[in-house]
């Protein structure tokens, strides 16, 4: 069976493209606003790729970089004058943030018309009634990416690997949904699921946000299935230059010629949550400024 890839980058660069083209009669320019706190490696790349996000499409943006030993009422504070600015449309808050700081409460901080993450309670409680807000970037991109591929998810099986508030929940609710993109049955997968192999296997789609490395192979994935990989892991490879290289949640090799449709690490869902993000921000300066200009 031929595995179609499911590439992210060119998605990714067809909301750019028409983010840009949307530019051109915008009231004003979109503004995002980042907290980068602490000193964690992968955060600080993940900020610069947002950061050449914006400059790409031409959103205005701030990077406010503090120091690990920052204390929580500035961290607020912070948050409080950038609510009050009406040059930022989007707030976020890059995670995990140091140890000792109270991330819900952070978070619960942001208005949840610029939280553009769609972290904020208000935001999640929108996507479980039934009516999103803001939703969160990376189970939006995974919709919008299959959508692109011409995969559709009404009526079919998903099983989920992770419940994390940032990928798998969401997901399974936006997957869920009665809606074009959405309307599967979902099974949301844990540490807890009893013989998960035996379970994703049955799905018609595995979506696997876990964090370990090539944990899923085809002993996990069902004959044509598509096989949507978020997780982002860095391991030891000695036979490169750097000495590691990047690999999802799913061992991509063993599955090539078995699944019908894979997402690859990098360059498959990565891109896409970057998209969505900028997406975002635009929405929110549209709601800001009333203007009839929403994706
Ligand atoms: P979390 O650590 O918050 O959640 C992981 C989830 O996987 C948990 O629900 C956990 O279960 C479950 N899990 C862990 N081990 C097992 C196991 N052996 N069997 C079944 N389930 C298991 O991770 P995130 O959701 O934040 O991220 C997941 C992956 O996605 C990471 O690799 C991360 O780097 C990547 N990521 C990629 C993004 C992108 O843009 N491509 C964006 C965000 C994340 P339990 O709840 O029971 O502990």
């Amino acid at each position: 069976m031929e595995t179609l890839r499911l590439k992210g980058i060119p998605v990714r660069d067809a909301v750019f493209s028409e983010l840009k083209n949307r530019m051109k009669t915008a009231p004003r320019r979109p503004g995002l606003a980042v907290l980068l706190v602490g000193d964690d490696a992968a955060s600080a790349v993940y900020v610069s790729h947002k950061e050449k996000g914006c400059d790409e499409v031409g959103f205005h943006h701030v990077t406010h970089r503090l120091p690990a030993t920052t204390s929580q009422d500035d961290v607020l504070a912070l948050i409080d004058e950038l609510n009050n600015d009406e040059a930022i449309d989007g707030i976020l808050v890059q995670l995990p943030l140091p140890k000792g700081m109270d991330q819900d409460k952070v978070l619960l901080s942001v208005s949840p018309e610029k939280d553009v993450d769609g972290f904020h309670p208000v935001n999640l409680g929108r996507l479980v009634a039934g009516n999103p807000g803001f939703v969160p970037c990376t189970p939006k991109g995974i919709l919008r990416m299959l959508s692109h591929y011409g995969i559709s998810m009404s009526g079919k099986s998903v099983a989920v690997v992770g419940r994390s508030v940032i990928v798998g929940r969401p997901l399974s609710l936006l997957l869920s949904l009665k809606s074009e993109e959405g309307n599967a049955t979902v099974t949301m997968c844990h540490s807890g699921t009893r013989d998960l192999a035996a379970v994703t296997k049955a799905a018609d789609v595995v979506v696997a946000a876990i964090g370990v490395p090539r944990m899923i192979g085809p002993e996990g994935v069902g004959e044509g299935a598509v096989v949507v990989d978020v997780g982002i892991n860095r391991i030891d490879a000695p036979e490169r230059k750097s000495g590691t290289r990047l690999v999802g949640d799913v061992d991509f090799e063993a599955l090539v010629g078995h699944a019908s449709a894979m997402t690859p690490v990098p360059g498959g869902v990565g891109p896409m949550t970057i998209a969505m993000l900028l997406e975002n921000t635009w929405e929110a300066m549209c709601r800001a400024e009333n203007f009839d200009g929403g994706v």
